[in-house]
């Protein structure tokens, strides 16, 4: 059965379809980057709370906005904007689930002005964000606006031909307060520390270059509530449609796959509204600091760990690096030596339940999240995920070995494109051309690599640090053994 509107009855008799109607809204969130993290999180809480009955007005209406986005488009367009949750058990149950919370999309690639409307209509409360850590346009060591990218140049001369998230942010926002509309709140949904700071305070930057009173409207009236949010989401394959096809007989041609654990840790500043999402368990706190610091320094930490050592070993998946011994036993060595010092307590949370659900949710056998997803766009996660922690642990004399030598391993991987089996890497990062370089440079100048000041920020400066590294490094190097290393530390 082919997935759409007038199917659902229909496959409603194979697995779980919306029992609400999509067509009543009057609330609207609209969403940029429909990716598969949004359809298994954000857009899945929304679906609970309207198949309990409640959030009736609510809906999500989908941005795209780069061109990528047009398959996505293609797809939920073909589908009535409906999608399928294949949630994935350890045990080996997969639990499909049809969604339907989205129940629009639009693409600001081809269609700037209505994706603006969209955003500027009375209707829409909020807008949230998925757009990964690049999205947002900062500096990753200073953690100032990037002015340099020609995008946000282009939008500063033309204001009314908006391409990037702020251009669209603040013409939308413009047109609310002329019409004297109350602000839309933004709520970023994505893996970055102060989510919600960080969003404002780029926006902002970006408004005061282009027009300072609007920048002061802004500043005055949108909140920007910060956030932590967790639930493994990996991408979606062949295979994952084929089952679905076959084992449940619906034809989706991008279902999302993911971990049955899922999390939403949210500052409660939703002046124009919002779905009551405590009622599927949603935690709202007054301050997510701690929340997100511990997810960040342990969850996307470790998988960073896994991913660039067990890219380099030739491991395709992180349940393949956390089922051999060595690699389970380095990460959580990682996680209590190194990452657990630099978080203090946590309200309502024992780290160490934490850490053992963390190593069971990574050996998951069915979700066969591949290393080359995690490794990617390594530039923007890396300085948030693991050398905060060096630099927190280099101020403390506390311990730095295990997450260096993932640097070390980071080099590697960057300078030879090839695991140590000589098959080649599926490498995707932003500075991908800058990280080749600077660690084929190495050769000659074996601090060349960590010199990328605005990853490194100063480590390349400090004794402990690079004589640790360089060994590292250059053990790395002669021996082409990774797990030799890991062993010996
Ligand atoms: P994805 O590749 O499926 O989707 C990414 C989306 O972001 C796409 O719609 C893309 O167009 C958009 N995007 C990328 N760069 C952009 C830019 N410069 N401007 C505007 N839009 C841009 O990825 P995903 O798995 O959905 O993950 C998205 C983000 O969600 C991650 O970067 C992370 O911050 C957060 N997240 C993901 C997971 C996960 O397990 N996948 C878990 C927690 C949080």
């Amino acid at each position: 059965l082919q997935l759409n509107q007038d199917n659902l009855a229909a496959i409603g008799n194979h697995i779980p379809v919306p029992n609400y109607n999509r067509t009543t809204g009057t609330a609207n969130i609209v969403h940029i980057g429909v990716g598969g993290f949004h359809r298994a999180h954000l857009a899945y809480y929304l679906h609970q709370l309207k198949q309990g009955g409640t959030a009736t007005k609510w809906n999500i209406i989908g941005i795209g906005l780069r061109e990528a986005d047009k398959n996505i488009h293609e797809v939920l367009k073909a589908q009535d904007h409906l999608y399928t949750l294949m949630v994935k058990n350890p045990d080996g149950k997969i639990e499909p689930e049809v969604i339907g919370s989205i129940v629009d999309f639009k693409m600001g690639t081809t269609d700037s002005e209505s994706v603006i409307a969209q955003m500027a209509e009375a209707n829409t409360k909020i807008v949230s964000l998925t757009i990964t850590e690049g999205g947002y346009n900062f500096n990753p060591t200073t953690g100032e606006f990037n002015f340099d990218n020609p995008d946000i140049q282009h939008e500063l001369r033309h204001p009314n031909d908006p391409i990037t998230v702020y251009g669209f942010l603040a013409a939308a926002l413009q047109r609310r307060r002329d019409a004297g509309l109350p602000a839309f709140t933004i709520m970023s949904c994505d893996n970055i520390e102060h989510n919600g700071d960080m969003a404002r305070k780029m926006l902002l930057t970006f408004a005061e270059a282009q027009d300072q009173e609007l920048a002061n409207w802004i500043a005055k009236e949108v909140s920007f509530p910060n956030s932590m949010v967790d639930r493994i989401t990996p991408v979606t394959t062949p295979a994952d449609i084929e089952t679905l096809a076959q084992n449940f007989g619906v034809q989706d041609a991008w279902p999302v796959t993911c971990e049955p654990f899922i999390q939403w840790v949210v500052e409660d500043k939703f002046p124009n509204g919002r779905p009551d999402f405590e009622k599927v368990g949603v935690q709202f706190v007054p301050d997510v600091g701690p929340y997100e610091k511990m997810k960040l320094r342990l969850l996307n930490a470790g998988h960073s760990v896994l991913g660039l050592l067990g890219a380099l070993h030739g491991h395709p998946t992180i349940n393949a690096c956390v089922e051999d011994e060595l690699f389970a036993n380095y990460l959580r060595t990682f996680l209590d030596e190194e990452a657990t010092p630099v978080l203090g307590d946590i309200k309502g949370i024992n780290l160490t339940d934490y850490k053992n659900g963390l190593i069971e949710r990574f050996a998951n056998p069915n979700i066969k999240d591949s290393v080359s997803r995690i490794c990617s766009e390594s530039s923007a996660k890396l300085p948030k995920f693991l050398i905060a922690t060096i630099h927190e642990n280099l101020a403390t004399g506390g311990s730095i070995k295990f997450a260096t030598l993932v640097l070390a391993a980071w080099c590697y991987y960057s300078d030879k494109k090839v695991n140590q089996n000589g098959q080649p890497l599926e490498i995707i990062d932003a500075m991908q051309g800058k990280l080749h370089d600077a660690a084929k440079e190495t050769a000659n100048n074996s601090l060349a690599f960590i010199q990328l000041e605005s990853l490194f920020g100063g480590l390349s400066e400090n004794e402990r640090f690079t004589s640790c590294y360089t060994f590292m490094r250059a053990q790395l190097y002669k021996t082409n053994d990774i797990k030799k290393l890991m062993q010996s530390q």
